[in-house]
């Protein structure tokens, strides 16, 4: 059994629907799982349309630009008017209508109930495309099938039952199932999702609980790259990655998979392909259970939209346990992530993505003790294998905010350009 998960980019309009079902039909002879996510920008559309954050119009609007860009790839996809597709098209609309005709509850909850539809949308549509050319395919509402507890947004994988569950795809006559990406089901039917770009994370959480033969993620990039191409002009492609160092890659924001896809299929030894879809035949990138990164080469991360903080004691106190527990507490309370942290005996300085709805309550849980300076508009760059020439050219004469080293990786906080 192989696993594929085929992105936003790769089934944005007919063509890529097309180009997508051609890399398909080159793999029909094994089992195949094939996991989808929302079509194009559908998702961030979606977004706008959670009760609650827009009002009427604007949910009219958008509910007819989503209406308009999909029915323009189905009609391209479907000349017959009669194909079933555009019955279950109309009912999966006016569930959404519905959904986003609801007074809001809890954001969170009312998220994951409106955006999954991106994802059973577009699941619908190439399930029954693949169909009507011949490959055959069963579509499956992985909601039934991946486990979570009712965090909305972020719910938690809840592995035993997911094993289960997963079990059923195995008794399946068909040789190809086609489900969603990012989206899952907790025990009483509610649907929750895994986190922004999560459908990574559900191909390889299938992977694992069916001992896939390999996974295979394809992009609209040739693989690994040692950094990425709106930064970098001339960049490398990576051949082979060893698990930990795609981790470490991933967690420092490499934006080309998820975080959390490396570690299952590395608890089982799967291969992880990143391939193009605009040259599928070309060899792409492997990660796997390798030694070391071929070609070894510098790697570069940019993270723009950056805000550093210099937490202060308002006493005569010093920054030591006891100080950070507490200032550590607030960042777990609120969910926000710490992207490189250094502290010295008077002041605890933290870099985060500057995000607006996270900065501001943590900001006045924080002046309750301490006194709080920030700077924005920074930049963190990440180099693993650097050296200073590297650096010096990099950094290209700003300001440096912070600077952490390792014996393997540099981090820098800096102004943006420009
Ligand atoms: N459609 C979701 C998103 O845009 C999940 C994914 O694409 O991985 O975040
Ligand atoms: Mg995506």
């Amino acid at each position: 059994m192989k696993i594929f998960k085929f992105g936003g980019a790769s089934v944005n309009s007919a063509a890529a629907v097309k180009n997508m079902a051609s890399i398909v039909r080159n793999y029909q002879d094994s089992p195949l799982i094939v996991v989808v996510s929302a079509m194009g920008k559908t998702t961030n559309r979606l977004e706008k349309m959670v009760p609650g954050v827009n009002g009427p119009a604007t949910v009219e609007t958008l509910m007819h630009e989503l209406k308009d860009y999909h029915y323009e790839i189905v009609n391209s996809l479907f000349p017959s008017k009669q194909a079933p597709i555009y019955g279950k098209l109309e009912e999966l609309f006016s569930s959404l209508q519905n959904q986003v005709s609801l007074s809001p509850t809890s954001y969170n909850y009312d998220y994951d109930q409106t955006v999954s539809f991106g994802e059973l949308i577009s699941t619908t549509i190439i399930s029954e495309y693949l169909n009507t050319i011949g490959l055959d395919n069963q579509w499956v509402d992985v909601r039934n099938i991946i486990a979570t507890t009712p965090n909305y947004r972020e719910g938690h994988v809840i592995w035993e039952q997911t094993k289960k569950n997963a079990q059923q795809l195995l008794q399946t006559s068909c040789n190809m199932i086609v489900t969603q990406g990012f989206i899952a089901g907790t025990e009483i039917g509610k649907t929750t999702t895994l986190g922004r770009e999560g459908s990574d994370y559900s191909a390889s959480i299938l992977s694992y609980c069916l001992d896939a033969e390999s996974m295979t993620i394809w992009k609209d990039v040739p693989g690994f790259l040692n950094a990425d191409p709106k930064f970098f002009e001339n960049t490398i492609k990576i051949q082979q990655i060893p698990y930990n160092e795609a981790i470490e890659l991933a967690y420092y924001g490499a934006s080309v998979i998820h975080p959390k896809t490396v570690k299952p299929i590395q608890n089982k030894h799967i291969e992880l392909h990143i391939k193009s879809f605009i040259t599928p035949d070309a060899e792409g990138s492997v990660i796997g259970p390798c030694q070391h990164i071929v070609p070894e080469t510098p790697l570069y991360i940019f993270k723009n939209n950056q805000v550093l903080l210099s937490i202060l004691p308002k006493d005569f106190s010093f920054i030591a346990e006891d100080n950070l527990q507490i200032i550590f507490g607030y960042f777990a309370q609120l969910g926000i992530r710490v992207n490189v942290m250094q502290n010295s005996a008077l002041s605890f300085s933290v870099c985060m993505d500057n995000n607006p709805v996270l900065l501001e309550p943590l900001l006045a849980l924080l002046r309750e003790n301490f006194k709080v300076r920030y700077n924005d508009g920074l930049q963190l760059i990440t180099i693993r294998y650097y050296t200073q020439e590297i650096i010096d050219s990099i950094v290209a004469g700003r300001k440096i905010l912070i600077e952490q080293r390792s014996r393997t990786t540099e981090q820098l906080v800096v102004p943006e350009k420009g």
